[in-house]
């Protein structure tokens, strides 16, 4: 009989194991159990003024090859497309700058490129980048950056850009996680802008170069998960939705999974089980089968976010000119940033050429309060906000949609790696994968759901072959 696998968890990363598991070959049945009424996670499409569009996770880093085979296997390769060659910026000081290019994580590779940005001292600063020698161990990229060359870049660049990913801070940031060629520059006592110029002339030349930085799927990426819900079904895994679990309990030969409702509470076996949950859900769950792993991941915290997508009547106004524009914390905005959705994806502004959409995003990491507000009033903040960077002449929207994102996005702090490690040491038939471990891009969850997936699959296959 095929041994049993449950994935638990629905987002890119449980999808991904599951699609794993399901590959020609792997002779194993596999339940996907989905707390939420749809599988997906943090993609995810939803209706605004006529268009399903993007409400969350919108594009995947193309220089990496995991989003980009999993489109080819899923056959879906032939949606795939990238943002218009338009620009993005900065408000700096009220303004906004063209975000400069050939930085790595906002350390410029090339100071001038930053100057208006940052004022002639914060400049002359940068140039004077002070080296005080090797330094071991992690520490915050912000604390790097300050150190290095002066606070302002850290404030004016690297905040906003490390803010796009992590929803953070980066003065808590881990340099080893997030920006890991940074981290090489402190511990070898290099210069961090030689580290920047070397990434952009390698990344200029090398393979890669050609290639667009980000893709998406037409229609949106929120459509990748349906399509991958499709294709699992089709390959005979059972995906269950609306089924929370709630326990996991070692029962000799593999697992106890108790789901469902509190006063229906359902209990299965599994040989072996992905657990694909956030931090949070994923500590409760081993709390007493992993308890080393349990405390590790009680301790990851989360940045709760919004995004607030605007449609407006007609085609796009020139005021929105570019792909977006990002807000450093210094900035007395509460939006961190926008992305003129219509401008940056041609298809959409193809699929709605009478409409224009855009977005704007609210909260970072321990700010929950710019999120106490009810939906209108985060359109009204956002409007008011947009109005103050592109001026007043901004027309209404025609619709409005606000999508909370509640634990958001995971924060790698300094030593997350180190303080994790009892994650990596677990009970056999137990694997874990997600945004909390080692990338919140879906590109990294995608493989760690599938380094999840083969570990149980080695095991499977062990547990087949006969002794001697
Ligand atoms: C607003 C926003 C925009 C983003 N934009 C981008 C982007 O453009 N590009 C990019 O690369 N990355 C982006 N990211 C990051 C990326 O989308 C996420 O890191 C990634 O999707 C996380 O996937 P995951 O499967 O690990 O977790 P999740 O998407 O959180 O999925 C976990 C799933 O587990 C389910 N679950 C939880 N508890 C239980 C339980 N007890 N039982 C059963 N199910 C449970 C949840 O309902 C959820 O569906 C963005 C993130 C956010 C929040």
């Amino acid at each position: 009989m095929a041994r049993t696998v449950a994935v638990i968890g629905g987002g890119i990363s449980g999808l991904a194991a599951a699609w794993e598991l399901t590959r020609p070959g792997a002779e194993v049945h596999v339940t996907l159990l989905e707390g939420s009424d749809r599988v997906g996670g943090k993609l995810r499409l939803e209706d605004v003024g006529g268009a399903r569009i993007d409400v969350g996770a919108e594009s995947v880093l193309a220089r990496r090859p995991e989003a980009l085979t999993l489109f080819e296997e899923l056959g879906v390769a032939d949606r795939t497309t990238h943002p218009a060659a338009v620009g993005a910026s900065i408000v700096s000081r009220g303004v906004r700058w063209p975000m400069p290019r050939g930085t790595v994580m906002g350390v410029p590779s090339d100071p001038e490129s930053v100057r208006g940005l940052l004022d002639d001292d914060e400049v002359q600063r940068l140039i004077e980048e002070v080296v005080d020698g090797p330094r071991a161990g992690d520490l915050s990229v912000g604390d790097l950056v300050d150190a290095r060359l002066g606070p302002a870049v850290t404030d004016r660049l690297v905040e906003p850009l490390l803010a796009g990913v992590y929803a953070g801070h980066a003065r808590e940031i881990s340099v080893e996680q997030a920006v890991p060629s940074l981290a090489a520059a402190a511990r070898q006592g290099r210069r961090l802008s030689d580290v920047a110029r070397e990434a952009v002339a390698a990344a200029a030349s090398g393979p890669m170069a050609a290639l667009p930085v980000f893709a998406t799927l037409v229609g949106g990426l929120g459509s990748l998960p349906e399509v991958l819900h499709a294709r699992l079904t089709e390959a005979g895994c059972e995906v269950r939705t609306g089924t929370v679990v709630r326990a996991l309990e070692a029962d000799g030969t593999g697992w106890l999974v108790s789901s469902g409702p509190t006063t229906a509470v359902r209990r299965e076996h599994f040989d072996d089980v992905v657990l694909a949950t956030p931090a949070a859900p994923t500590s409760r769950l081993l709390r007493h089968v992993a308890p080393a792993a349990a405390a590790a991941l009680a301790a990851v915290e989360y940045a709760s976010m919004a995004i607030i997508t605007l449609a407006l009547d007609g085609p796009v106004p020139p005021q929105l000119d570019g792909s977006g524009f990002l807000v450093p914390p210094t900035e007395p905005l509460t939006i961190k940033a926008s992305t003129f959705s219509s401008s940056k994806w041609p298809w959409l502004a193809r699929a709605h050429p009478d409409r224009t959409y855009l977005r704007a995003s609210v909260g970072r990491h321990r700010e929950e309060a710019s999120l106490q507000r009810s939906d209108p009033e985060l359109v009204e903040v956002a409007l008011a906000d947009l109005r103050t960077v592109l001026g007043d002449a901004l027309a209404d929207p025609a619709a409005a949609h606000v999508q909370r994102w509640g634990g958001g996005l995971p924060q790698y702090a300094v030593g997350h790696r180190t303080r994790l490690a009892p994650t990596r040491d677990l009970p056999p038939g137990l694997a874990l994968c997600g945004a909390a471990y080692d990338g919140v891009g879906i590109p990294a969850c995608i493989a760690s759901g599938r380094a999840a997936a083969r570990d149980v699959l080695t095991r499977v296959e062990t547990a087949r072959t006969p002794l001697g």
